[in-house]
């Protein structure tokens, strides 16, 4: 299948590996941005393909994983209202929160939709005028411009019992907190190529300016991922320290730029938690005043949410690339992707579940690790 198959190409990876070979000179450490990057690199083993001196480290790109615990349960209580219809993609029904998940939440009588774009959730509304149809809009740059769209579309079209708890978070500043954090590892980042597809690369060129690091956009599949690593090191080995578009076939410099109008139309830019990470200034979205009516925190007002993260957890240190998977001593034994403790195990681009699917626990257990 074209821009399929040649980007999967076993001679291809086999030539761009040994050019990071004769490239390498000394010890870097690489960080892969998006969970889906991630999921590629571990699926295919890429990590031990590479030169010793080469190690690739995991970053906060998986949105359900960084989704705060008290927005979990959060969503829980509004979803257990009886006045509620409550519509989420999927993959965040089997998060648990702090008591349970939202199959749970379902089970016991509330009524939790999962749809497949936010704008069913309008045709929801409409057919439901007596009840507050909610959507649990989380994710990063990629999925904000359908949700506001939505939102959008429900003010022009006078849908008044439509709207939005929002948990949206931006990658720039994650990078930036990733890179002021106290024993950063990080010297090159493989840039997260969904997210540059709808916002362009234009605004990592004074984060790979200030900080000295080279940032290079990168796709998903092996070859896309070995590219970006050469492209990396090469300019950590020649002392440059620039963005490269190693996605040219989906990422422009400005990205969709009718997306990235409807994101600024409908949010204002916010200080967000960050699941094991805390709250990073400015990183993410939420409704700007001209929409607040669709603002379902405001709606809601739900108090008296306490949370406590397991201790034993380490996802804080492996989403910012301190620590892997495997040296957090809970890693397939008490966690596991059907008993997840932490950030990084509760989706499946999260770096622990990536690690326990495809194997990584039994590789431990038998190197007696
Ligand atoms: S294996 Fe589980 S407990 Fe350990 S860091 Fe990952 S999510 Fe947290």
């Amino acid at each position: 299948m074209k821009y399929l198959d040649e980007y999967r190409d076993h001679d291809i990876a086999q030539k761009i590996i040994a050019e990071i070979r004769r490239t390498v000179k000394r010890p870097w450490t690489l960080m892969e941005v998006c969970g889906g990057q991630t999921h590629s690199i571990v699926k295919y083993g890429l990590d031990y393909l590479l030169p010793s001196e080469v190690e690739l480290v995991h970053g906060p790109g998986c949105p359900v994983c960084v989704t705060p615990l008290d927005m979990i349960d959060r969503a829980h209580a509004i979803a257990r209202r009886p006045e509620v219809i409550f519509c989420s993609f999927g993959d965040m029904l089997r998060v648990p929160g702090s008591e349970g998940d939202l199959f749970q939440v379902k089970a016991a009588g509330g009524n939790v939709k999962i749809v497949y774009s936010p704008m069913d959730c309008l045709r929801i509304a409409r057919e439901n005028p007596d009840r507050k149809v909610v959507f649990f809009a989380i994710g990063f740059e990629t999925t904000a411009p359908a949700n506001a769209m939505a939102v959008f579309q429900a003010k022009a079209q006078g849908i008044r019992n439509f709207s939005l708890l929002v948990s949206h978070v931006m990658v720039p500043p994650s990078i930036t907190g990733i890179l002021q954090s106290p024993g950063n590892r990080v010297q090159g980042f493989l840039g997260p190529g969904h997210v540059c597809a709808v916002m362009g690369w234009r605004e990592y060129v004074p984060i790979a300016a200030r900080y000295r690091v080279p940032i290079v956009i990168t796709g998903f599949e092996p070859v896309d991922l070995l590219e970006g690593v050469l492209l990396t090191v090469r300019q950590l080995e020649q002392g440059r320290a620039e963005v490269e578009n190693g996605y040219a076939r989906a990422v422009s410099i400005d990205g969709n730029m009718a997306a990235r109008k409807m994101i600024t139309q409908v949010f204002d830019i916010a200080d967000r938690s960050w699941r094991g990470i805390g709250i990073i200034p400015k990183s993410g979205y939420k409704l700007s005043y001209a929409f607040r009516e669709f603002d379902a925190d405001r709606i809601f007002e739900v108090e008296n949410i306490r949370t406590r993260e397991p201790e034993i957890c380490i996802s804080g240190q492996v989403l910012r690339g301190l620590k892997k998977p495997v040296d957090c001593p809970a890693f397939g034994a008490e966690c596991t992707p059907q008993t997840p403790l932490g950030a990084t195990m509760v989706s499946a681009e999260g770096a622990c579940a990536a690690y326990y699917n495809y194997g990584r626990h039994l590789v431990s257990i038998e190197a007696g690790v």
